[in-house]
């Protein structure tokens, strides 16, 4: 026996609706290069939107069709998400830190049939504008007093574009398995990979990070996504706050400038924002050296890499909880999310400091298995270790024109490249990327808390560990580090006096050696395949 319910497709269509319609005078404030405090409504925002709309309906693209963006997190980039997905185009955002041999192969591989492009990437477009002959417009997001100087042909403004545009446009009725997005993996090994994520995979996904212990945004909240809209939809942020009414701050080319981020918080009274790792040190590095508080900040998320526990212990002296949450391009992207912080007084001190250094339990549909290397699934115990598997409504089928991925290879699950322990509580701790794994005397150590353990020190900017060759052992680790500027006089044997007793004791590494700067990806990960071409031929001094 069927349900009685109404069949109503899931589209993002509906979120400018709910949007306009209840959280239309909620404000969105952004950085833009024409405009450093530029605001206006939903209502605005979703009112260009149309405009914009009416624009693309005039180009004569076929349904389905991508349209690019290489945009900051901005006013404009939002108006172009909706306008592009909502008429029923593709919205493909790239990355404008990929190097551009990639940004070609990913605008030839998509078939881009017009890009949308912040004027900051003007020099990057005329580098690989001859590449991509498909291309058949480029849309420079800025006012006619801030368009490039060219030579380039189809090159056009975008509020010229807009002006005398009606804000009338009726939406198209959609199929909610239709796709709206698509993003590219950075590709650290080989070409990127397309993620293709639909209307409805990105509605549920929006509903998901809506939970009070997933992201839990509020109308009440402030938010601003520091995490870029160039990579992962900005965890989903520009969907969850106008579902939920959240005021959105935007920090456009600013999202790695401290100084800009804290004054934003405190200008606009942020609550809660999102990013990486970096982004997180770098406010807090303002704030000390300038002695400031944010009062308002609620609460960060942090993803994208392992949060060291230096992080979240700073921000618990600003009162800040910081929620730790896991997920990749591929599961658009929350797939685990570390709540303990909202149930402080569930756990003892101890316990506490044991779970927040893990990425969380899984939100609801989301399943998550370990498997060892017979694909069996491992035990909840909390110690055994596998390839972690994933499975659920928003986490990618396939790749766009890619069929058989290994990662694929298990009819069902979505074999994520991470190696995880869970414990009988659901709780996942990331312990490595597969490709980093090292195996030390034929048992794994995780880089991931050496890391941790050692960006702990106060002398250390950043720290990686890499597996190198032993005679003995096959592998032993080798911590690289960057000092910060109190580190001038750090030396291997404190760093790891500082280890010893937090980490089990043959997973000290053997060796540090300290460089200048840390190699990054394109998302701001460390760049351990960089970082093994640097020390190919290193040896440990008693090897
Ligand atoms: P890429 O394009 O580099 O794949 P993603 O953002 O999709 O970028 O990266 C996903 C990967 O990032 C995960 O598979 C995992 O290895 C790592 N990652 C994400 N969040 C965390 C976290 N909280 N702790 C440890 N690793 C993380």
């Amino acid at each position: 026996m069927q349900g009685l319910m109404m069949d109503v497709p899931l589209t993002i269509t509906s979120i400018i609706q709910h949007a306009e319609s209840v959280n239309g005078h909620k404000e969105i404030v952004s950085v833009t290069r024409d405009n450093p405090r530029h605001r206006y409504t939903y209502k605005d925002a979703f009112s260009r939107s149309r405009q914009l709309a009416n624009v693309i309906a005039g180009w004569g693209l076929s349904q389905g069709d991508r349209i690019a963006t290489l945009a900051w997190n901005d006013y404009r980039h939002l108006e172009a998400y909706y306008a592009a997905a909502c008429s029923g185009y593709v919205c493909h955002t790239i990355n404008p830190r990929l190097f551009p041999e990639q940004i070609v192969y990913i605008i030839n591989h998509a078939d881009d049939q017009f890009v949308f492009v912040d004027p900051d990437f003007w020099p990057l477009i005329e580098q690989v504008a001859g590449e991509c002959s498909n291309v058949k417009g480029w849309v420079v997001m800025a006012t006619p007093e801030n368009m490039p100087e060219t030579q380039l042909a189809n090159v056009y403004c975008y509020e010229t574009l807009l002006e005398g545009q009606s804000d009338q446009f009726l939406w198209p009725e959609l199929d909610e398995n239709a796709a709206c997005a698509l993003c590219y993996t950075s590709g650290t090994t080989g070409n990127p990979k397309g993620v293709l994520y639909s209307h409805r995979s990105t509605v549920l996904h929006t509903y998901a990070t809506l939970m009070p212990d997933a992201l839990g945004m509020s109308g009440g909240d402030v938010v601003m996504p520091i995490v870029p809209m160039f990579h992962v939809n900005a965890w989903g942020n520009p969907y969850a706050c106008p579902v939920a009414g959240c005021k959105m701050v935007m920090p456009g080319n600013k999202m790695g400038d401290g100084a800009t981020l804290a004054a934003l918080i405190h200008e606009e009274g942020v609550t809660m924002s999102a990013g990486v790792p970096t982004v997180w040190l770098n406010l807090l590095n303002h704030l000390r050296s300038e002695g400031l508080r944010v009062d308002t900040l609620k609460q960060i998320v942090v993803g994208g890499s392992a949060c060291p526990l230096s992080i979240m212990e700073e921000f618990d002296t600003y009162g800040v909880d910081t929620r730790h949450a896991w997920g990749m391009t591929e599961m658009s992207p929350l797939g685990t999310a570390n709540a303990a912080g909202a149930h402080r007084d569930l756990h003892t001190d101890e316990e506490f400091t044991r779970l927040r250094m893990t990425v969380g339990t899984p939100i609801w549909g989301v399943e998550v298995k370990i498997t060892d290397d017979d694909n069996k699934t491992l035990p909840r115990d909390g110690v055994a270790f596998g390839a972690l598997k994933v499975r659920g409504p928003w986490i990618c089928s396939s790749y766009y024109k890619l069929e058989g991925s290994e990662a694929h290879a298990e009819p069902g699950w979505f074999e994520t490249g991470d190696v995880a322990t869970i414990s009988p509580e659901g709780y996942v701790a990331i312990t490595d990327r597969t490709k980093d794994v090292i195996k030390s005397g034929g048992e794994w150590i995780s880089s991931i808390e050496v890391e941790n353990c050692a960006t702990g020190h106060p002398q250390v900017a950043e720290a990686a560990v890499i597996g190198r060759m032993h005679p003995k052992w096959g592998e032993r680790p080798l911590l690289i580090v960057v000092r910060n500027a109190e580190g001038a006089d750090l030396q291997p044997d404190a760093l790891k006096s500082f280890l010893d007793g937090k980490i089990a004791k043959w997973w000290i590494p053997d060796d540090v050696q300290f460089i200048e700067d840390m190699p990054h990806t394109a998302t701001g990960k460390i760049q351990k395949t960089t970082l093994r071409d640097i020390f190919a031929d290193y040896q440990f001094p008693d090897a």
